[in-house]
């Protein structure tokens, strides 16, 4: 018999409705429950008046009705300070489950980091971080301009301290074989030759003083002595 079955036996008891078990249970429990000790007063309390009134007869609906109303109610155990509810065992569970959820939380601020930090290449305006292009880009002088191409982007670095320009495809177009990207100085007197330059790739060159503007045209694959086609792409450089 647990504590709860014995709260509830006190009414029982006051009645003498219980086995010989139940009674030698709730006089063991009794003892150590002071509130079932005062359900007990006061349920021979009310019994004693009972017994007083049994003179006067009863209606004769009375006891059907009370045995009805009792089959639909459901006997509840007296208000008691609470006992040590939760079992020791359950919490290594819960434990568990919360080391779990803080894992996945983990999880996912790294993938959202992750992400994140993908983004960041991607962001306009960033030096484009090649070794051969670092003494350009981390000029004191240097100044960066891009224009957006067909899905991609071309930009150019100069540094007029160094004499250099560092102009970085990204994302352009693919070409077939017979054909490449070629860059072009402008300025004062005929376009000059860069190099070719791959859909993401860079090309370095020198820099006169005489040239303010940097073209791409789509050239042969080995390239050519002046622009044959019009450019698809021009930037100015300071
Ligand atoms: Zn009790």
């Amino acid at each position: 018999m647990t504590t709860a079955d014995a709260h509830i036996l006190a009414g029982a008891y006051t009645l003498d409705a219980v086995d010989d078990l139940e009674r030698a249970a709730f006089v063991r429990h009794v003892g150590e429950c002071p509130t079932c000790a005062g359900e007990v007063a006061g349920f021979r309390e009310t019994a004693a008046h009972l017994g007083a009134a049994a003179a006067v007869a009863p209606d004769p609906g009375l006891r059907r009705r009370v045995l009805a109303e009792i089959s639909q109610t459901r006997q509840l155990p007296p208000r008691v300070p609470a006992e040590p509810a939760v079992p020791a065992r359950r919490r290594p569970w819960r434990k568990r489950a919360l080391i779990g959820i803080a894992s996945v939380a983990a999880a996912a601020a790294v993938l959202v980091g992750g992400i994140s930090i993908g983004l960041d290449h991607s962001v306009p305006g960033n030096p484009v971080p090649v070794a051969d292009g670092g003494a350009v880009t981390s000029a004191p002088d240097a100044t960066t301009v891009r224009t957006a191409v067909a899905g991609g982007s071309v930009s150019a670095t100069v540094s007029r301290q160094l004499g250099k320009v560092l102009v970085a495809a990204e994302g352009l177009p693919p070409l077939d074989a017979g054909h490449a990207y070629e860059v072009w100085l402008t300025g004062a007197g005929a376009p000059r030759s860069a190099g070719l330059l791959e859909p993401g790739g860079i090309v370095q060159a020198p820099l006169p003083a005489e040239i303010d503007g940097v073209s791409v045209t789509v050239e042969p694959a080995t390239g050519s002595l002046q622009p044959t086609t019009p450019s698809v792409v021009d930037l100015e450089v300071s």
